[in-house]
């Protein structure tokens, strides 16, 4: 039986814990938050995307190509059915929409319940749970962690575990510090990185707040006329500073690195067809309808609310019928929907990412048991890794599993 210390009590750590101590070991679990899963129980909107459905393989694809390699042996020893029936015998039932994304049983608090459900397997298999804990430094050296600090109290131990998230919400207690602490001992790291994020814009358009720009793509380029960098389908949501929703989400790592790579522009095609289709539709309508309304015709590809102000932008009467539009007012209508610019990006912010990118380099731990290499009692697990996944439970099962799989010992 070893003494093991594991910190951060969020779903790696939860998971690194339970196993660790069902297998024998003296466990220590520290959690710098007052109450354990802090994240868990915001993720999802409350209601918690536990993980995603379909067999691991799946999951692996929607991961970036290294990543997925990485992930292949505790995916497969932890995997997804795993967790819910881990979830069910504490009562915690599960379903799977239509997308794939699994939730526990529509109820107040879901979110809440899986945390429950963790913390009392934790509790069972007699880990001591100690929160409102910080670590402050790891004391140690390459090949053996010797000791962690809490404040003045050091604590020692045969083998450590690290669960301590990555660098965004930081008021969820995520602060990022430990990735600096594991560089400065030697441990190959990636910064960490905004993902997941909204986009604020240079030109942001508070009057739209909550306006929505459906069935799209939202497209990266590195000008207005510039080389397309990425692109990714799904709804746009405008917020008061930018756009939020599903693909600026999906988008915002590329945008930001993008951005500081000095060319960043984006704009929305409400259309996928080439301009010359939409063009050729366009006339079609016109001749059919002559007495049609401009305004009429590009609702049927944007929200209302947003017609009128962009055809002023764009310099069309509002009141122009199909039949009296020019050459440059078609153009005008037809780029509107095949890429409304919306322009520059400013900073994504880390803080606001459903998680960060950058973490523990992948190369530099065993995908097997989650040990750092060349150490001999150190292991990380969950989103402190190089690891991020999009959003649609991905995130949380890469944690379940590389916490199972760390907690292995
Ligand atoms: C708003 C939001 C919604 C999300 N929704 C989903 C979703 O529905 N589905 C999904 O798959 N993913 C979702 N995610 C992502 C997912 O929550 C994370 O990827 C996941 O929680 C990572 O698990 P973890 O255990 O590695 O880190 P965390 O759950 O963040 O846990 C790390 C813990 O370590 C503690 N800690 C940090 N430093 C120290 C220290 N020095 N000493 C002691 N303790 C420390 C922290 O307080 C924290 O509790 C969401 C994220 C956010 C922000």
């Amino acid at each position: 039986m070893a003494k093991v210390i594991v910190v951060g009590g969020g779903a790696a750590g939860l998971v690194a814990a339970w196993r660790a101590a069902s297998l024998g070991h003296a466990v220590t679990l520290l959690e710098a938050n007052g109450r354990l899963g802090v994240k868990l129980r915001i993720s999802g909107g409350g209601k918690c995307n536990i993980t995603h459905d379909g067999p691991p393989k799946a999951l692996m694809a929607a991961f970036p190509v290294e990543q997925a390699r990485f992930l292949r042996p505790a995916l497969h020893a932890f995997d997804n059915r795993a967790v819910l029936e881990l979830l069910r015998r504490e009562g915690v039932d599960t379903y799977a929409r239509d997308n794939g994304r699994v939730f526990p049983q529509d109820r107040p608090g879901s979110a809440a319940a899986v945390v429950a459900a963790f913390e009392a397997l934790v509790r069972r298999a007699g880990v001591a749970v100690r929160t409102g804990d910080r670590v402050t430094a790891l004391e140690g050296r390459e090949p053996r962690m010797i000791a962690l600090r809490v404040g003045d109290e050091r604590l020692a131990a045969d083998a450590f575990i690290l669960a301590t998230g990555g660098a965004s919400y930081p008021e969820t207690g995520t602060r990022g510090e430990v990735l600096g602490w594991l560089k400065q001992l030697g441990v190959p790291v990636k910064p960490w990185f905004p993902a997941l994020a909204p986009i604020p814009l240079l030109r942001s358009r508070p009057g739209w707040e909550g306006v929505a720009l459906r069935d799209g793509e939202l497209r990266l380029s590195a000008g207005p006329q510039g080389r397309r960098l990425g692109a990714f389908a799904g709804d746009v949501v405008f917020t008061k500073v930018g756009i939020s929703g599903p693909a600026a989400l999906e988008l915002s790592q590329a945008v930001e690195g993008a951005r500081r790579g000095g060319a960043a522009w984006l704009a929305y095609a409400s259309r996928l067809d080439t301009p010359e289709a939409v063009d050729a539709s366009l006339q079609a309508e016109a001749r059919a309808h002559p007495r049609l309304l401009a305004a009429t015709w590009l609702q049927r590809h944007l929200p209302e609310r947003l017609v009128g102000p962009l055809l002023d932008e764009a310099g069309v009467d509002r009141a122009l019928m199909l039949k009296d539009l020019s050459k440059a007012a078609r153009k005008a209508l037809v780029g509107l929907i095949t890429a409304l610019p919306l322009g520059e990006p400013q900073p994504v912010p880390l803080a606001r990412g459903e998680v960060a990118a950058g973490g523990v380099d992948l190369a530099a731990v065993d995908a097997r048991t989650m040990a750092l290499r060349g150490w001999e009692n150190l292991r990380v697990c969950g989103e402190l890794l190089d690891v991020d996944g999009p959003v649609g439970g991905y995130n949380l099962q890469a944690a379940f599993s590389t916490g199972y799989a760390a907690g292995t010992i």
